[in-house]
C-alpha cells in the first residue's frame, strides 16, 4: 500500500517520511526536495518557491509521474503531492493508465499556530539533510547552529521567513484543503493528529499501515 501525505507545511511530513523509510523500506517522492534540487538550474522553480506560490501544475505532474514510474513496484510514500484538485485527478488518472497499486491517504491535521512556530525555528544542515528545530528542545542540535551529523553549519530555507509562511499557508487553505473532502468521498483517508511530538504522529501512522495490510491480507485471502 503506497502513501500519500497530505498536510499544512511543516506538519512533519517529512520527518516521518524518513522514519517510514527507515522502518519499512518506503521510497520516499518530496515533491519539496525534487523542486529545491531544480531550482539550482531553474530560476522559475527558485522564485516560486522563495515566494511560497506553488509551482505550474503540468510540471510537478510531470515530475511525479516520472519519480513514479523509475520507482517500479517499490511502496513509495508521496510527501507534497497532489496539493490541488487538479494535481490529486491527475494521480488517480496516471495511477489507471500505468495500472499503479493502491493508496491511503494520510492527513496531517496540525494547528497554524504550531506550524508558525515549526517553520520559523526549522533550521536545517544542507551537507547531510538533516533537520532540526530551534524552537523545540528535543529536536534542537547538540552544539548551537551545527550539524550533530557532520559538523556543518546548520541555515534556514529560503522559503522559512513570515511572508511566505503566510503565502504557503493560504495556498494551502484555498488549494490543498479541498483535497480532504476529495479523497474522503473515495474513502481513502485517514487523519492522524500531528499537534504534538513526533513519536505520537508516528504511532497513529503505524497502525493505519497496519490496518491497510490486514485489509490487503483478507482481499487477497478472499481471492483464491
Ligand atoms: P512545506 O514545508 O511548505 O510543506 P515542501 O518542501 O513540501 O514545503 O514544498 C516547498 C515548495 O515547493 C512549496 O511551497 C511549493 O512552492 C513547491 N511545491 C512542492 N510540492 C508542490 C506541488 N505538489 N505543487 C506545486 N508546488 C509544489
Amino acid at each position: 500500500m503506497n502513501l500519500v501525505f497530505v498536510a499544512m507545511p511543516a506538519a512533519g511530513k517529512g520527518t516521518i517520511g524518513k522514519i517510514l523509510n527507515s522502518l519499512y523500506g518506503y521510497k520516499i517522492i518530496s515533491t519539496g526536495d525534487i523542486l529545491r534540487k531544480e531550482s539550482e538550474k531553474n530560476n522559475y522553480i527558485k522564485d516560486t518557491i522563495a515566494k511560497g506560490n506553488f509551482v505550474n501544475e503540468d510540471l510537478i505532474i510531470k515530475l511525479v509521474k516520472k519519480e513514479i514510474l523509475n520507482l517500479g513496484d517499490n511502496l513509495y510514500i508521496l510527501d507534497g503531492f497532489p496539493r490541488t484538485l487538479n494535481q490529486a485527478q491527475a494521480y488517480l488518472d496516471m495511477l489507471d493508465e500505468i495500472n499503479g497499486n493502491d493508496f491511503a491517504v494520510i492527513n496531517f491535521e496540525v494547528s497554524k499556530e504550531i506550524v508558525v512556530k515549526r517553520i520559523m525555528g526549522r533550521r536545517i544542515c544542507f551537507s547531510c539533510g538533516a533537520i532540526y528545530n530551534v524552537n523545540f528542545k528535543e529536536a534542537s542540535s547538540k552544539k548551537d547552529g551545527i550539524c550533530d551529523f557532520c559538523n556543518s553549519p546548520l541555515s534556514l530555507r529560503e522559503d522559512d521567513n513570515l511572508e511566505s509562511i503566510e503565502k504557503r499557508l493560504s495556498e494551502y487553505y484555498e488549494k490543498t484543503l479541498p483535497l480532504i473532502d476529495f479523497f474522503e468521498n473515495i474513502n481513502k483517508i485517514y487523519t492522524v493528529d500531528a499537534n504534538k511530538n513526533i513519536e505520537y504522529t508516528l504511532s497513529q501512522i503505524k497502525s493505519i499501515i497496519e490496518m491497510e495490510d490486514v485489509k490487503w491480507l483478507q482481499l487477497k485471502l478472499q481471492e483464491n
